[in-house]
């Protein structure tokens, strides 16, 4: 922990066109990209093809969402298989917006990282408290029990990335300080290894940008981070060389 490659994943959310896509790939290629970040970006499901086709190799796609089926009659929703045909490795799940607002529970999420798994894809596996929750010193009880939700339908660790997202630091520009951000990654590496006996990479996301990166990333158990806004940024590129 704290020591190995710097994972980071961009998260575009619903922001996309050709055109931006383009800009971001643009500065991805011209910036030098630390050898010691593991980078993964992940655009709107109907972008995965175009834009994995035009990054550098060693570029990871990740999808946004998918469903727990393989196929059929489920209007709207996108499979594992589908995003592994168009060449993507990855899945975010359990995001908090796919929480909030599509009212996806820890069973589903559960559901979602099991099958996504069993049919190869790698996940990235969000959790995170409210500020509700966070002031009413529910934090640990929060993020255990999401913890347990997802552990309790991993199959292989080494797949999976736990992303810590403080709900109140996603997207509001407010960032969780290090200390905050290391005292949860520590706190969840523990509940993982005495309820799984598994390590797994914990990444901080929640309003990383290119000048707070250097010291989230400074922490002995950041192992690396998920950007919403500065993804789409030049300043990504600073972020993916935080730990040089
Ligand atoms: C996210 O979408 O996962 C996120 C952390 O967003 P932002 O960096 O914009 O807070």
């Amino acid at each position: 922990p704290g020591t190995g490659k710097l994972f980071v994943g961009g998260n575009w959310k619903m922001n996309c066109s050709k055109k931006q896509a383009e800009e971001v790939i643009g500065f991805l290629k011209s910036g030098k990209l630390s050898d010691n970040a593991e980078i993964v970006v992940s655009p709107p499901a109907p972008y995965l093809e175009y834009v994995k086709a035009r990054l550098p190799a060693n570029v990871g796609i990740a999808a946004q969402n998918c469903y727990k089926e393989e196929k059929g009659a489920f209007t709207g929703e996108i499979s594992p298989a589908m995003i592994k045909d168009v060449g993507a490795e990855w899945v975010i799940l359990g995001h908090s917006e796919r929480r909030a607002i599509f009212h996806e529970d820890d069973a589903l999420i559960g559901q979602k990282v099991k099958h996504a798994l069993s049919a190869g894809l790698k996940v990235i596996a969000c959790i995170g408290e409210t500020l509700q929750e966070r002031e009413a010193n529910k934090t640990e009880e929060v993020v255990f029990r999401q913890m347990k939700a997802i552990g309790d339908n991993i199959s292989d660790w080494d797949k999976v990335v736990v992303a810590y997202e403080p709900v109140w630091a996603i997207g509001t520009g407010k960032t969780a300080t290090p200390e905050q951000a290391q005292e949860v990654h520590v706190k969840l590496r523990a509940f993982i290894k005495s309820n799984f006996q598994k390590d797994v990479r914990i990444i901080y996301g929640g309003s990383v940008t290119g000048k707070n990166a250097k010291e989230l990333a400074s922490q002995r158990d950041v192992d690396g981070f998920l950007v919403g806004g500065a993804s789409l940024k030049q300043e990504f590129v600073d972020i993916i060389n935080a730990r040089q």
